[in-house]
Protein backbone atom coordinates (compact mmCIF):
# COMPACT_ATOMS: atom_id res chain seq x y z
CA UNK A 1 0.00 0.00 0.00
CA UNK A 2 1.68 3.42 -0.86
CA UNK A 3 0.38 6.94 0.48
CA UNK A 4 0.64 10.03 -1.49
CA UNK A 5 -0.27 13.51 -0.70
CA UNK A 6 -0.21 16.53 -2.44
CA UNK A 7 0.61 19.17 0.24
CA UNK A 8 3.14 21.96 1.12
CA UNK A 9 3.85 25.15 2.62
CA UNK A 10 3.39 26.46 -0.88
CA UNK A 11 0.78 24.63 -2.35
CA UNK A 12 -1.91 26.37 0.71
CA UNK A 13 -0.43 29.44 0.62
CA UNK A 14 -1.26 29.41 -2.95
CA UNK A 15 -4.15 27.50 -2.94
CA UNK A 16 -5.57 30.24 -0.07
CA UNK A 17 -5.31 33.16 -3.04
CA UNK A 18 -9.23 31.61 -3.71
CA UNK A 19 -11.58 34.06 -2.31
CA UNK A 20 -13.48 31.64 -0.62
CA UNK A 21 -11.34 30.20 1.38
CA UNK A 22 -10.98 33.27 3.49
CA UNK A 23 -6.99 33.73 3.15
CA UNK A 24 -6.99 30.84 5.48
CA UNK A 25 -8.35 27.54 4.84
CA UNK A 26 -6.13 25.11 2.80
CA UNK A 27 -2.76 26.43 5.53
CA UNK A 28 -5.58 25.47 8.66
CA UNK A 29 -5.57 22.36 7.07
CA UNK A 30 -1.91 21.76 6.32
CA UNK A 31 -0.98 23.13 9.82
CA UNK A 32 -3.15 21.51 11.78
CA UNK A 33 -2.12 18.02 9.71
CA UNK A 34 1.41 18.91 9.97
CA UNK A 35 1.18 19.37 13.95
CA UNK A 36 0.03 15.40 14.18
CA UNK A 37 2.30 14.60 12.96
CA UNK A 38 0.40 12.72 9.81
CA UNK A 39 3.10 13.79 6.99
CA UNK A 40 5.38 11.16 8.39
CA UNK A 41 3.41 8.78 7.15
CA UNK A 42 3.34 9.24 3.59
CA UNK A 43 5.48 7.70 0.88
CA UNK A 44 5.41 10.91 -1.29
CA UNK A 45 4.37 13.93 -0.15
CA UNK A 46 4.36 15.77 -3.68
CA UNK A 47 5.24 19.62 -3.45
CA UNK A 48 3.47 22.05 -5.11
CA UNK A 49 3.52 20.56 -9.09
CA UNK A 50 2.30 23.09 -12.15
CA UNK A 51 -0.09 21.86 -14.53
CA UNK A 52 0.18 22.81 -18.24
CA UNK A 53 -2.42 24.48 -20.53
CA UNK A 54 -1.48 21.06 -22.17
CA UNK A 55 -2.85 19.05 -19.25
CA UNK A 56 -6.14 21.43 -18.69
CA UNK A 57 -7.06 21.46 -22.53
CA UNK A 58 -7.84 17.44 -21.84
CA UNK A 59 -11.06 18.58 -21.10
CA UNK A 60 -11.53 22.10 -21.19
CA UNK A 61 -11.21 24.13 -24.49
CA UNK A 62 -7.85 25.88 -25.27
CA UNK A 63 -9.77 29.05 -25.72
CA UNK A 64 -11.27 29.19 -22.17
CA UNK A 65 -8.04 28.20 -20.92
CA UNK A 66 -5.82 30.46 -22.24
CA UNK A 67 -8.87 33.50 -20.79
CA UNK A 68 -8.24 31.62 -17.72
CA UNK A 69 -4.81 31.79 -17.56
CA UNK A 70 -4.28 35.42 -18.62
CA UNK A 71 -4.11 38.14 -16.81
CA UNK A 72 -2.08 40.94 -16.06
CA UNK A 73 0.45 39.25 -13.39
CA UNK A 74 2.15 37.17 -16.50
CA UNK A 75 4.88 35.80 -14.77
CA UNK A 76 7.77 36.03 -17.56
CA UNK A 77 11.11 36.85 -16.84
CA UNK A 78 11.62 40.36 -17.97
CA UNK A 79 8.88 41.22 -15.49
CA UNK A 80 10.57 39.84 -12.54
CA UNK A 81 14.57 40.71 -12.55
CA UNK A 82 15.40 39.95 -8.46
CA UNK A 83 14.72 38.12 -6.46
CA UNK A 84 13.18 40.54 -3.55
CA UNK A 85 10.87 42.51 -6.37
CA UNK A 86 9.09 38.84 -7.10
CA UNK A 87 8.26 38.24 -3.78
CA UNK A 88 7.51 41.35 -2.66
CA UNK A 89 5.29 42.10 -5.16
CA UNK A 90 3.30 38.51 -4.55
CA UNK A 91 3.01 39.78 -1.35
CA UNK A 92 2.17 42.83 -1.89
CA UNK A 93 -0.43 41.88 -4.55
CA UNK A 94 -2.01 39.79 -2.40
CA UNK A 95 -2.44 41.63 0.58
CA UNK A 96 -3.42 44.09 -1.46
CA UNK A 97 -6.28 42.05 -2.98
CA UNK A 98 -7.71 41.16 0.38
CA UNK A 99 -7.64 44.43 1.74
CA UNK A 100 -9.96 45.59 -0.80
CA UNK A 101 -12.17 41.98 -0.26
CA UNK A 102 -15.02 41.73 2.02
CA UNK A 103 -12.78 39.28 4.08
CA UNK A 104 -12.62 40.20 8.02
CA UNK A 105 -8.90 41.19 8.17
CA UNK A 106 -8.77 40.19 12.20
CA UNK A 107 -7.93 36.53 10.67
CA UNK A 108 -5.54 37.39 7.88
CA UNK A 109 -2.95 34.92 8.01
CA UNK A 110 -1.68 34.44 4.42
CA UNK A 111 1.36 34.21 4.86
CA UNK A 112 4.62 33.48 2.40
CA UNK A 113 7.05 32.39 4.76
CA UNK A 114 9.61 30.40 2.45
CA UNK A 115 10.49 33.15 -0.33
CA UNK A 116 13.50 31.65 -1.64
CA UNK A 117 11.68 28.44 -2.09
CA UNK A 118 8.67 30.70 -3.95
CA UNK A 119 11.59 32.24 -6.11
CA UNK A 120 12.79 29.56 -7.69
CA UNK A 121 9.22 28.00 -8.23
CA UNK A 122 8.37 31.16 -9.98
CA UNK A 123 11.53 31.16 -11.73
CA UNK A 124 11.56 27.19 -13.00
CA UNK A 125 8.18 26.93 -13.66
CA UNK A 126 5.76 29.72 -14.22
CA UNK A 127 8.02 31.04 -16.98
CA UNK A 128 7.93 27.54 -18.63
CA UNK A 129 4.52 27.05 -18.10
CA UNK A 130 3.00 30.58 -19.44
CA UNK A 131 5.03 30.84 -22.18
CA UNK A 132 2.18 29.64 -24.49
CA UNK A 133 -0.01 31.79 -23.67
CA UNK A 134 1.75 35.16 -25.24
CA UNK A 135 -0.75 35.35 -28.24
CA UNK A 136 -4.21 35.64 -25.90
CA UNK A 137 -5.40 38.95 -26.92
CA UNK A 138 -6.62 40.97 -23.61
CA UNK A 139 -10.12 40.20 -22.30
CA UNK A 140 -13.28 42.54 -22.96
CA UNK A 141 -16.76 42.28 -20.82
CA UNK A 142 -18.64 39.10 -23.39
CA UNK A 143 -15.43 36.41 -22.83
CA UNK A 144 -16.33 37.32 -18.90
CA UNK A 145 -20.05 36.66 -19.58
CA UNK A 146 -19.35 33.55 -22.09
CA UNK A 147 -17.07 31.87 -19.81
CA UNK A 148 -18.91 32.88 -16.34
CA UNK A 149 -15.73 35.22 -15.11
CA UNK A 150 -18.15 36.58 -12.96
CA UNK A 151 -19.81 36.66 -9.23
CA UNK A 152 -18.33 33.70 -7.49
CA UNK A 153 -15.94 33.10 -10.36
CA UNK A 154 -14.52 36.38 -10.94
CA UNK A 155 -10.78 36.81 -12.28
CA UNK A 156 -8.26 37.62 -9.53
CA UNK A 157 -4.93 38.25 -8.51
CA UNK A 158 -3.12 35.18 -9.35
CA UNK A 159 -5.73 33.40 -10.25
CA UNK A 160 -3.17 31.80 -13.25
CA UNK A 161 -0.76 30.50 -10.33
CA UNK A 162 -3.71 29.20 -8.29
CA UNK A 163 -5.08 26.53 -10.89
CA UNK A 164 -1.72 25.38 -12.12
CA UNK A 165 -0.84 24.41 -8.69
CA UNK A 166 -4.43 23.10 -7.79
CA UNK A 167 -4.90 20.95 -10.62
CA UNK A 168 -0.79 20.03 -10.71
CA UNK A 169 -1.57 19.13 -6.91
CA UNK A 170 -4.59 16.60 -7.88
CA UNK A 171 -2.51 15.47 -11.33
CA UNK A 172 0.78 14.73 -9.51
CA UNK A 173 -0.91 11.71 -7.73
CA UNK A 174 -0.49 9.94 -10.33
CA UNK A 175 2.78 10.09 -10.86
CA UNK A 176 3.33 7.67 -7.89
CA UNK A 177 1.09 5.29 -8.48
CA UNK A 178 0.64 1.94 -10.68
CA UNK A 179 -1.27 -1.12 -11.73
CA UNK A 180 0.54 -3.30 -9.21
CA UNK A 181 0.66 -1.48 -5.44
CA UNK A 182 -2.72 -0.34 -4.34
CA UNK A 183 -2.66 3.34 -3.25
CA UNK A 184 -4.49 6.24 -1.44
CA UNK A 185 -3.63 9.57 -3.14
CA UNK A 186 -4.59 12.77 -1.24
CA UNK A 187 -5.20 16.53 -2.79
CA UNK A 188 -7.09 18.33 0.12
CA UNK A 189 -6.65 21.54 -2.31
CA UNK A 190 -8.30 20.06 -5.02
CA UNK A 191 -12.28 18.54 -5.57
CA UNK A 192 -13.39 21.61 -7.63
CA UNK A 193 -16.66 19.70 -9.05
CA UNK A 194 -18.51 22.25 -10.61
CA UNK A 195 -16.35 23.76 -13.22
CA UNK A 196 -17.42 22.54 -16.88
CA UNK A 197 -15.72 22.47 -20.14
CA UNK A 198 -15.82 25.94 -20.83
CA UNK A 199 -17.59 27.73 -17.76
CA UNK A 200 -16.60 28.70 -14.46
CA UNK A 201 -18.81 28.20 -12.22
CA UNK A 202 -19.61 28.06 -8.31
CA UNK A 203 -15.83 28.88 -6.99
CA UNK A 204 -14.32 26.50 -9.42
CA UNK A 205 -12.49 26.88 -12.61
CA UNK A 206 -11.01 24.17 -13.73
CA UNK A 207 -12.27 20.94 -13.06
CA UNK A 208 -9.22 18.95 -11.47
CA UNK A 209 -11.31 15.88 -11.07
CA UNK A 210 -12.12 15.11 -14.48
CA UNK A 211 -9.14 15.99 -15.27
CA UNK A 212 -7.73 12.92 -12.72
CA UNK A 213 -10.62 10.18 -14.00
CA UNK A 214 -9.46 11.11 -17.92
CA UNK A 215 -6.27 10.63 -16.98
CA UNK A 216 -6.55 7.09 -15.13
CA UNK A 217 -8.66 5.80 -18.25
CA UNK A 218 -6.02 6.56 -20.49
CA UNK A 219 -2.93 5.26 -18.20
CA UNK A 220 -5.41 1.75 -18.37
CA UNK A 221 -7.78 1.99 -15.57
CA UNK A 222 -10.73 0.49 -17.45
CA UNK A 223 -13.59 1.82 -14.92
CA UNK A 224 -13.68 4.59 -12.32
CA UNK A 225 -16.40 5.22 -9.72
CA UNK A 226 -16.62 9.04 -8.69
CA UNK A 227 -18.86 9.72 -5.33
CA UNK A 228 -19.40 13.21 -4.45
CA UNK A 229 -20.21 13.85 -0.16
CA UNK A 230 -20.33 17.92 -0.62
CA UNK A 231 -23.28 19.41 0.03
CA UNK A 232 -23.52 21.04 -3.66
CA UNK A 233 -24.67 18.35 -6.30
CA UNK A 234 -21.36 17.30 -8.18
CA UNK A 235 -22.64 18.80 -11.32
CA UNK A 236 -19.37 20.02 -13.66
CA UNK A 237 -18.30 15.54 -13.29
CA UNK A 238 -21.73 14.20 -13.25
CA UNK A 239 -21.95 16.15 -17.11
CA UNK A 240 -18.81 15.58 -18.00
CA UNK A 241 -19.16 11.85 -17.90
CA UNK A 242 -22.79 11.38 -18.49
CA UNK A 243 -22.55 9.64 -21.86
CA UNK A 244 -19.31 7.34 -20.41
CA UNK A 245 -20.12 3.64 -19.84
CA UNK A 246 -16.50 3.24 -17.51
CA UNK A 247 -17.33 6.41 -15.41
CA UNK A 248 -19.75 5.83 -12.89
CA UNK A 249 -20.65 9.32 -10.92
CA UNK A 250 -22.60 9.51 -7.66
CA UNK A 251 -23.72 12.40 -5.84
CA UNK A 252 -25.07 12.94 -2.63
CA UNK A 253 -26.23 16.32 -2.43
CA UNK A 254 -29.15 18.71 -1.15
CA UNK A 255 -31.79 19.50 -3.75
CA UNK A 256 -34.01 22.32 -2.62
CA UNK A 257 -35.92 24.88 -4.70
CA UNK A 258 -33.38 27.77 -5.58
CA UNK A 259 -30.64 26.17 -4.05
CA UNK A 260 -26.85 25.82 -5.97
CA UNK A 261 -26.51 24.83 -8.88
CA UNK A 262 -30.28 24.21 -9.00
CA UNK A 263 -29.92 21.12 -10.80
CA UNK A 264 -29.43 16.73 -9.50
CA UNK A 265 -32.86 15.55 -9.32
CA UNK A 266 -33.44 11.90 -9.57
CA UNK A 267 -35.34 12.34 -12.97
CA UNK A 268 -31.99 13.76 -14.60
CA UNK A 269 -30.24 10.66 -13.96
CA UNK A 270 -32.47 8.23 -16.68
CA UNK A 271 -32.69 5.45 -14.11
CA UNK A 272 -29.30 5.06 -15.00
CA UNK A 273 -26.41 2.64 -12.21
CA UNK A 274 -23.83 5.11 -14.14
CA UNK A 275 -24.74 8.37 -13.24
CA UNK A 276 -26.62 8.56 -10.09
CA UNK A 277 -27.96 11.53 -8.32
CA UNK A 278 -29.08 10.62 -4.86
CA UNK A 279 -31.02 14.35 -4.06
CA UNK A 280 -31.74 14.62 -0.32
CA UNK A 281 -32.94 17.76 2.08
CA UNK A 282 -32.67 19.72 4.43
CA UNK A 283 -31.29 18.61 7.80
CA UNK A 284 -29.50 15.31 6.97
CA UNK A 285 -28.06 13.56 9.76
CA UNK A 286 -24.95 11.31 10.12
CA UNK A 287 -27.39 7.89 10.87
CA UNK A 288 -29.13 9.07 7.34
CA UNK A 289 -26.06 9.44 5.16
CA UNK A 290 -24.99 5.74 6.70
CA UNK A 291 -28.89 4.31 5.60
CA UNK A 292 -28.12 6.06 2.14
CA UNK A 293 -24.56 4.25 1.98
CA UNK A 294 -25.88 0.75 3.32
CA UNK A 295 -28.99 0.60 1.54
CA UNK A 296 -28.28 2.55 -1.97
CA UNK A 297 -24.33 3.45 -2.47
CA UNK A 298 -22.79 0.44 -1.78
CA UNK A 299 -24.99 -1.85 -4.13
CA UNK A 300 -24.66 0.51 -6.76
CA UNK A 301 -21.01 0.62 -6.59
CA UNK A 302 -20.80 -3.37 -6.52
CA UNK A 303 -22.83 -3.41 -9.79
CA UNK A 304 -20.48 -1.48 -11.31
CA UNK A 305 -17.01 -3.06 -9.95
CA UNK A 306 -14.49 -0.41 -10.91
CA UNK A 307 -10.69 -0.60 -10.13
CA UNK A 308 -10.25 2.82 -9.01
CA UNK A 309 -12.64 5.38 -6.54
CA UNK A 310 -12.25 8.99 -6.50
CA UNK A 311 -14.00 10.54 -3.25
CA UNK A 312 -14.70 14.33 -3.15
CA UNK A 313 -14.77 15.01 0.41
CA UNK A 314 -16.31 18.73 0.36
CA UNK A 315 -17.33 19.47 4.02
CA UNK A 316 -19.75 21.90 3.47
CA UNK A 317 -22.85 19.47 4.72
CA UNK A 318 -20.99 19.02 8.43
CA UNK A 319 -22.62 20.97 11.53
CA UNK A 320 -20.94 24.42 12.05
CA UNK A 321 -20.34 25.01 8.39
CA UNK A 322 -21.63 28.26 7.55
CA UNK A 323 -24.64 26.66 5.78
CA UNK A 324 -26.07 25.38 8.27
CA UNK A 325 -28.46 22.92 5.98
CA UNK A 326 -27.12 19.21 7.39
CA UNK A 327 -25.83 18.19 10.61
CA UNK A 328 -23.39 15.77 9.57
CA UNK A 329 -20.38 15.45 12.47
CA UNK A 330 -16.60 15.17 11.63
CA UNK A 331 -16.97 11.16 13.13
CA UNK A 332 -20.13 10.80 10.81
CA UNK A 333 -18.40 11.91 7.51
CA UNK A 334 -15.42 9.91 8.24
CA UNK A 335 -16.91 6.90 8.92
CA UNK A 336 -18.90 7.70 5.63
CA UNK A 337 -15.76 7.69 3.38
CA UNK A 338 -13.83 4.97 5.30
CA UNK A 339 -16.57 2.60 4.72
CA UNK A 340 -16.66 3.24 0.90
CA UNK A 341 -12.99 3.05 0.78
CA UNK A 342 -13.02 -0.27 2.28
CA UNK A 343 -14.76 -1.55 -0.63
CA UNK A 344 -11.35 -0.48 -2.69
CA UNK A 345 -8.62 -2.14 0.08
CA UNK A 346 -6.86 -3.66 -3.12
CA UNK A 347 -7.44 -1.09 -5.29
CA UNK A 348 -6.33 3.00 -6.56
CA UNK A 349 -8.27 5.66 -3.84
CA UNK A 350 -8.16 9.09 -4.52
CA UNK A 351 -9.71 11.35 -2.04
CA UNK A 352 -9.88 15.29 -3.05
CA UNK A 353 -11.33 18.64 -0.84
CA UNK A 354 -14.51 20.09 -2.22
CA UNK A 355 -16.15 22.95 -0.40
CA UNK A 356 -16.17 24.08 3.30
CA UNK A 357 -17.00 27.65 4.48
CA UNK A 358 -16.06 27.49 8.16
CA UNK A 359 -12.09 26.81 7.97
CA UNK A 360 -11.76 25.82 11.77
CA UNK A 361 -14.20 23.41 11.57
CA UNK A 362 -12.81 22.00 8.06
CA UNK A 363 -9.14 21.81 9.25
CA UNK A 364 -10.10 19.55 12.28
CA UNK A 365 -12.44 17.47 9.58
CA UNK A 366 -9.45 16.67 7.33
CA UNK A 367 -7.45 16.18 10.16
CA UNK A 368 -9.45 13.76 11.53
CA UNK A 369 -10.03 11.90 8.08
CA UNK A 370 -6.28 12.04 6.97
CA UNK A 371 -5.61 10.05 10.40
CA UNK A 372 -8.43 7.61 9.95
CA UNK A 373 -7.10 6.82 6.62
CA UNK A 374 -3.48 6.08 7.62
CA UNK A 375 -5.01 3.97 10.47
CA UNK A 376 -7.55 1.83 8.15
CA UNK A 377 -4.39 0.41 6.46
CA UNK A 378 -2.94 -0.49 9.76
CA UNK A 379 -0.18 2.49 10.50
CA UNK A 380 -0.01 2.32 14.07
CA UNK A 381 -0.32 6.41 14.53
CA UNK A 382 1.60 7.88 17.43
CA UNK A 383 0.10 10.87 17.73
CA UNK A 384 -3.55 10.13 16.96
CA UNK A 385 -6.70 12.02 17.84
CA UNK A 386 -7.62 11.15 21.14
CA UNK A 387 -11.80 9.89 20.32
CA UNK A 388 -13.72 10.13 23.64
CA UNK A 389 -12.69 12.73 25.57
CA UNK A 390 -15.03 16.01 24.91
CA UNK A 391 -12.16 18.19 26.68
CA UNK A 392 -9.31 17.13 24.24
CA UNK A 393 -7.16 19.90 23.34
CA UNK A 394 -5.62 20.91 19.67
CA UNK A 395 -2.39 20.03 19.33
CA UNK A 396 0.06 23.48 19.71
CA UNK A 397 0.86 24.76 16.56
CA UNK A 398 1.48 27.91 14.73
CA UNK A 399 -2.17 29.01 13.91
CA UNK A 400 -3.83 27.90 17.29
CA UNK A 401 -5.01 31.16 18.63
CA UNK A 402 -7.60 31.07 15.90
CA UNK A 403 -9.16 28.58 18.21
CA UNK A 404 -9.06 30.58 20.83
CA UNK A 405 -12.99 31.31 20.77
CA UNK A 406 -13.71 27.65 20.91
CA UNK A 407 -11.30 26.98 23.88
CA UNK A 408 -9.12 24.81 22.00
CA UNK A 409 -11.24 21.98 21.96
CA UNK A 410 -11.04 19.31 19.42
CA UNK A 411 -14.35 17.90 19.05
CA UNK A 412 -16.14 21.12 19.48
CA UNK A 413 -18.32 20.45 16.67
CA UNK A 414 -19.07 17.26 17.64
CA UNK A 415 -19.92 15.29 21.03
CA UNK A 416 -22.72 18.17 22.40
CA UNK A 417 -19.50 20.87 22.43
CA UNK A 418 -20.51 24.38 22.42
CA UNK A 419 -20.51 24.62 18.51
CA UNK A 420 -22.89 21.72 17.92
CA UNK A 421 -26.53 22.79 16.45
CA UNK A 422 -29.37 21.08 16.09
CA UNK A 423 -31.26 21.00 12.83
CA UNK A 424 -34.86 19.39 11.74
CA UNK A 425 -33.90 16.47 9.53
CA UNK A 426 -36.50 17.13 6.85
CA UNK A 427 -35.64 13.57 4.85
CA UNK A 428 -37.77 10.75 5.99
CA UNK A 429 -36.51 7.02 5.68
CA UNK A 430 -39.51 5.82 2.92
CA UNK A 431 -37.07 8.42 0.57
CA UNK A 432 -34.17 5.56 0.78
CA UNK A 433 -36.91 3.16 0.05
CA UNK A 434 -38.02 5.35 -2.87
CA UNK A 435 -34.34 5.69 -4.22
CA UNK A 436 -33.72 1.63 -4.08
CA UNK A 437 -37.04 1.33 -5.88
CA UNK A 438 -36.12 4.04 -8.39
CA UNK A 439 -32.12 2.37 -8.81
CA UNK A 440 -33.72 -1.07 -9.04
CA UNK A 441 -32.20 -2.23 -5.57
ZN1 LIG B 1 -20.28 22.73 -1.81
Amino acid sequence: MKFIISTSSLQCQIADILPCNNGKKAQLIFALIRAYGLLDYFDHVNDATVATIKDMTKFHTLDYVKHLLTEEFTYNSTEYIEKEDQVLRLAEVARKFYQDSDVEDDNQVLWFDNEYELFRYFKEEFNNANSEIDDVSKLDDKDFTKYGLQHDCPKFPFLSMYLQVIVGGTLSLLQHIDHQTPSIAINWDGGRHHALKHYASGFCYVNDIVLLIQSLRRKGWKRVTYIDFDLHYGDGVAKAFRFSENVQTISVHLYEPGFFPGTGSLEETRNSKQMVNLPVLHGMDDKYLLELISSVITPLIETFNAECIVIQCGSDGLSGDKYNEWQLSIRGLTHAIISIMDMFRDKQVFLLGGGGYNELLVSRFYTYLTSKVLELYGNNISSSIPEDDSEVLLRDHEFIELYKDENYRYWSYDNDGEQKTSLQNDNKKLHIEELKQFYHL
